[in-house]
């Protein structure tokens, strides 16, 4: 596995300077010993002019797989060692990455004594990187760098250079060139990407690896457009600490955010719920639904679970019938933004005493969560992976138990309706799924039947004569005695009648 870091000097600025900001000298070759082998750093060329350090891990395949044993999950050998064995010795992966923060790990952090003011500086730089696994291909590779102000070069490595016809490797060779960087950023983009693009980790990924992504993304990881796929990839799809990762990660953006965010959102959102539905959007019209179900269903303490930037909680707080309004979300960041909107410091006693926000998971009993009129999950569950969803129905049908729960989420069938939504799309990216009109029937049958409720179903939206409204609804009552007792009774004629 192998890398090199090059720079261009000036007599005033010489290039190897790099020796001094990478605290590796360019007159010596020095070999390192990392727990998954020999890192050695040598200088291919180190002159005023042109300076190159070289990066090569001489992994002990041996040593790795007795690692494995001793860490693996439950003690067992990594099965996919077997593959590893045969190319990984060869390839950048998260080794080299590992190797990297080790040899390199005060110039990640953009410590020199020797240059304090150089290593703040961006300088000409040219990395490369023969043979990097790539999962998701020269696109995702550019993708990746070239937000962080790279200009990429990433070819496809053939599979074998005598045989074309074989077609191409999982291996891209990979040239990454910047002169808007200074060195420490560029070698934590590194340390990140490279296991991301590789995309199988070698070594158990325990939750300080969220501390170390946090920390070697900061700068450039909180706005980067491929945020959630770096996060996920590089925590080894372990969903709880992407989560954790991404929420502090919202944590960090949101101290940047302002006033203006909360308008861009409303506009953004207004964009996605299709602009051509004015003067009403559709975000509006179901708003508008959820509040007259819950006028019908006369609740006075309502929850709004996943409640987002606090749009529904708003237009709740402007009818007094609302006794109490608790908006309930898992996004720190979408809760502050809802406090802004809502001006929760400078709202008066009287009206602040009726809305609370919390955060919360959904997939999770709480016991702050009972005793309340109705709950609304609008355009919520289609955000939970299906596993999880039992889950969330238990929390709120099961647990929290208001009298009227109201469901709202996409009818799928609808969405070739949507002029902007390429054929096959959900309509919003964290979408797990979306429901036809049939399915999301089943399922809200299913819960109503387990946990004693009745569900009616109601449009939103413009209704397609075939394909339905493009969102729906189910409202749920809590079935009381007189009710069970009716059904009982309609179920015994029927069985009678049998
Ligand atoms: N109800 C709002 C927002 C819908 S977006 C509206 O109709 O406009 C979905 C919201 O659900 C997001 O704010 C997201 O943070 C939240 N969410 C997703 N999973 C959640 C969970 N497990 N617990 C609580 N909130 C969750």
């Amino acid at each position: 596995m192998f890398l090199t870091i090059g720079t261009t000097g000036t007599p005033e600025r010489p290039a190897t300077d790099l020796g001094f900001l990478l605290h590796k000298h360019p007159g010596k070759a020095q070999a390192f010993s990392t727990s998954y082998g020999t890192a050695h750093v040598l200088y291919p060329e180190a002159d005023a002019e042109r300076c190159t350090a070289a990066l090569l891990l001489e992994v002990d395949a041996v040593a790795l797989v007795r690692r494995g044993r001793g860490k693996g999950r439950g003690g067992a050998p990594d099965a996919a060692l077997a593959q590893y064995v045969n190319d990984r010795p060869y390839a950048a992966s998260s080794l080299l990455a590992v190797a990297l923060s080790n040899v390199f790990s005060s110039a990640m952090r953009g410590v020199c004594n020797a240059l304090p003011e150089r290593a703040e500086q961006p300088l000409p730089l040219r990395i490369e990187v023969p043979a990097l696994p790539a999962r998701g291909g020269p696109d995702l590779v550019r993708r990746l760098f070239e937000p962080l102000g790279w200009t990429v070069t990433a070819e496809p490595v053939a599979l074998d250079a005598e045989f074309p016809e074989w077609g191409d490797s999982r291996y891209v060779r990979l040239v990454l060139e910047s002169e808007a960087l200074p060195l420490a950023p560029a070698l934590r983009h590194l340390y990140v990407l490279l296991p991301v693009l590789d995309d199988a980790k070698h070594y158990w990924v325990s939750s300080d690896e969220v501390d170390k992504l946090l920390r070697a993304g900061e700068g450039w990881l909180p706005d980067h457009p491929e945020q959630k796929l770096i996060t996920s990839r590089y925590l080894s799809r372990r969903w709880s600490l992407t989560r954790q990762a991404m929420q502090r990660l919202e944590l960090v953006r949101l101290a940047e955010a302002d006033d203006s965010e909360v308008e861009e959102i409303d506009n953004a959102v207004e964009a996605e719920t299709g602009t051509d539905e004015k003067p009403t959007p559709l975000a509006v019209q179901r708003r508008d639904a959820i509040i007259a179900a819950l006028k019908e269903s006369g609740a006075a303490r309502v929850l709004d679970l996943g409640c987002g930037q606090g749009q529904l909680v708003q237009a709740l707080l402007k009818d007094a019938r609302f006794t109490e309004i608790v908006g309930v979300d898992v996004s720190m960041r979408a809760l502050t933004i809802a406090s802004r909107r809502l001006k929760l410091d400078r709202m008066g006693e009287r009206q602040a005493s009726r809305v609370t926000l919390v955060q919360g998971s959904l997939a999770y009993t709480d016991s702050r969560l009972k005793g309340y009129d109705a709950a609304v999950l609008s355009e919520v569950v289609e955000h939970l992976d299906l596993p999880r969803l039992p889950a969330l129905e238990f929390a709120v049908f099961g647990s929290a138990r208001p009298r009227t729960v109201l469901v709202t989420t996409p009818n799928v069938e609808y969405n070739v309706c949507w002029e902007t939504l390429p054929a096959g799309h959900a309509r919003h990216g964290d979408h797990r799924f979306e429901w036809t009109r049939e399915e999301f029937r089943a399922w809200a049958g299913t819960v109503a039947e387990r946990f004693g409720y009745e569900a009616e179903f109601r449009p939103v939206g413009p209704q397609d004569p075939e394909l339905g409204p493009p969102t729906q609804m189910a409202v749920f009552t809590m079935k009381t005695m007189e009710t069970m007792k009716t059904t009982n009774e309609h179920n015994e004629k029927e069985v009678t009648a049998a």
